[in-house]
């Protein structure tokens, strides 16, 4: 409902515990934030690997039985968000084969942008594809691997996939986490007594009472077997480019992401959008719930007092039955509604981490102005969003993109604001650790870190799904994105979503 890029997967393992398929089921539901179109658990007795997967958030695709049913010590699991491959159950992971090197359950965070390649190859070489994802060439690599040894065979498969990759693999015997030597997607690893953990972000180890260790590295391939916990570092080392994304909005800020608390980088944001883009204002409302820390930091730098402007109807299901197509804005109003006593005559700054498509704010800006606000300023704690991603995250394509196509006073004619500001490149950056050498940044750049397959233009007119347009120029403004900017409240809700993704 919200006009938000989409969450990538989750990924969860755990080596060495007597609950491992429970303890699975908690992390996914710590994690169910990052997908939920899909969730599925693999569990190993030492013999054999049985799986469940089901359509769905965590608490409908299991039940007690099912889980009864998911014994040994070992478990995988995912939530998945469909950013390449459509939505159906054959797409749902852990993708779990049987190989000449033995079972294999395979769960995957990213995007493999060479898949497509890959494929094509496999299939001239007669393989039968039995899913439409990314993910499952690896499975094909591995199984047709010469290496001897599972280890090999894995590093050899995953040697041939370029792009986003935080895996965790499960054998009989053992769980390998592996990160691309990129690092786009976070993996961490923890401990829960004797057993080893490993799981897309620290709040699934929060859940289960599990202790954050580390992260795996970009480019690190960490095995936990019998044998304990071994570190293996079979690629050359590369730019690191982790996805900044998960700090301004997927990951939850209960979690430390590529080792940084993602609670205190967000408050920092908006710390840093209050200083570049002072307002004289009676009071900071974030947008709940993803502007709450860039507001708590912004009201902190600016002296303006935050309050709670807006409150969120938590228990809204995926689905609800509109009375009348004509109610304008229910969409927004049932999951949002203005508190009027803290807005009413009231020069209102409001906060969120970012704006994909502008639909979703502008109706904000309206219920704020008809809550009684004299004064409505936009402030994003991220810079404006003009390219797609292409490393796991679902984009709407380029000519949706609100700032890839408007300009900055026509992003606040069309939300209806007194004014818009974004945090700089620079400013966001400079929030993390090593931001301009360590991050990712190319939905705000358009520069890309991965190079793309050898057929590029094919590639980018399929991902950006810009026919007729085989390159990354920027895009003439569609007729579908020339919106009435005096007149906010006509032609976008008829903005057809589009994902980006194979
Ligand atoms: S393009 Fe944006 S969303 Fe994608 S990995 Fe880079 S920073 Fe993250």
């Amino acid at each position: 409902m919200f006009d938000k890029l989409k969450e990538e997967c989750g990924v969860f393992g755990i080596f060495g515990h007597t609950e491992a398929s429970k303890l699975t089921y908690l992390g996914l539901y710590a994690l169910q934030h990052r997908g939920q179109e899909s969730a599925g658990i693999a569990a190993s007795d030492g013999e054999r690997i049985r799986v469940s997967k089901a359509m769905g958030y965590v608490n409908e695709a299991f039940s007690p039985d099912t889980l009864a049913d998911l014994t040994g010590m070992m478990a995988t699991g995912h939530v998945r968000y469909s950013t390449a491959g459509e939505s159906r159950l054959a797409n749902a992971q852990p993708l779990v084969v049987d190989s000449a090197h033995g079972q294999l359950a395979l769960c995957h965070n990213g995007n493999l942008v060479n898949a497509g390649e890959l494929k094509d190859a496999l299939v001239r070489d007669g393989a039968i594809f039995q899913t439409n994802t990314d993910t499952e060439v690896v499975v094909h690599l591995f199984a047709r691997s010469r290496e001897v040894g599972v280890e090999s065979a894995m590093v050899d498969a995953i040697s041939q996939v370029r792009g986003a990759f935080s895996f965790v693999l499960m054998t009989t015997d053992r769980l390998v986490a592996v990160r691309d030597p990129h690092g786009f997607r976070p993996l961490a690893i923890g401990k829960l007594g004797d057993a080893w953990v490993f799981c897309s972000e620290t709040c699934a180890l929060d859940l289960i009472g599990a202790t954050y260790v580390r992260d795996v590295e970009p480019g690190e391939v960490v095995v936990a077997s019998a044998a304990g916990l071994k570190s293996i570092r079979p690629w050359p080392p590369a730019t690191h480019a982790q996805c900044i994304f998960e700090h301004v909005y997927f990951s939850r800020p209960d979690s430390y992401v590529f080792g940084e608390s993602v609670n205190e980088i967000r408050t920092e944001f908006g710390r840093r959008l209050a200083r570049e883009s002072r307002v004289e204002a009676d009071v900071v409302v974030p947008i709940p719930d993803s502007g709450m820390c860039a507001a708590v930091g912004f009201a902190e730098a600016s002296g303006i007092p935050m309050r709670m402007g807006l409150i969120r109807n938590h228990y809204v299901g995926r689905t609800f039955i509109e009375p009348q197509q004509s109610i304008r804005h229910f969409g927004v109003r049932v999951k949002l509604n203005p508190v009027r006593s803290i807005l009413e005559g009231r020069r209102v700054v409001l906060v969120d981490d970012s704006i994909v498509r502008g639909t979703t704010s502008r109706k904000i800006v309206k219920m704020i102005r008809g809550a009684g606000a004299r004064e409505v300023h936009m402030r994003i704690s991220c810079p404006p969003t003009i390219s797609p991603c292409f490393y796991g995250v679902d984009t709407p394509r380029r000519s949706e993109l609100i700032a890839a196509t408007h300009t900055l006073e026509e992003i606040r004619r069309y939300l209806g604001a007194d004014s818009v500001a974004y945090l700089s490149l620079d400013g966001l950056t400079g929030a993390v650790p090593g931001g301009k050498t360590k991050y990712c940044t190319s939905c705000y750049t358009g520069v890309y870190p991965v190079a793309f397959p050898r057929n590029e233009a094919a590639y980018l007119q399929l991902a950006l799904k810009l026919n007729g347009e085989p390159s990354l120029e920027r895009p003439e403004r569609s007729p579908e994105q020339d919106l009435d900017l005096d007149n906010p409240l006509a032609g976008a809700e008829n903005v057809p979503l589009a994902r980006a993704g194979r």
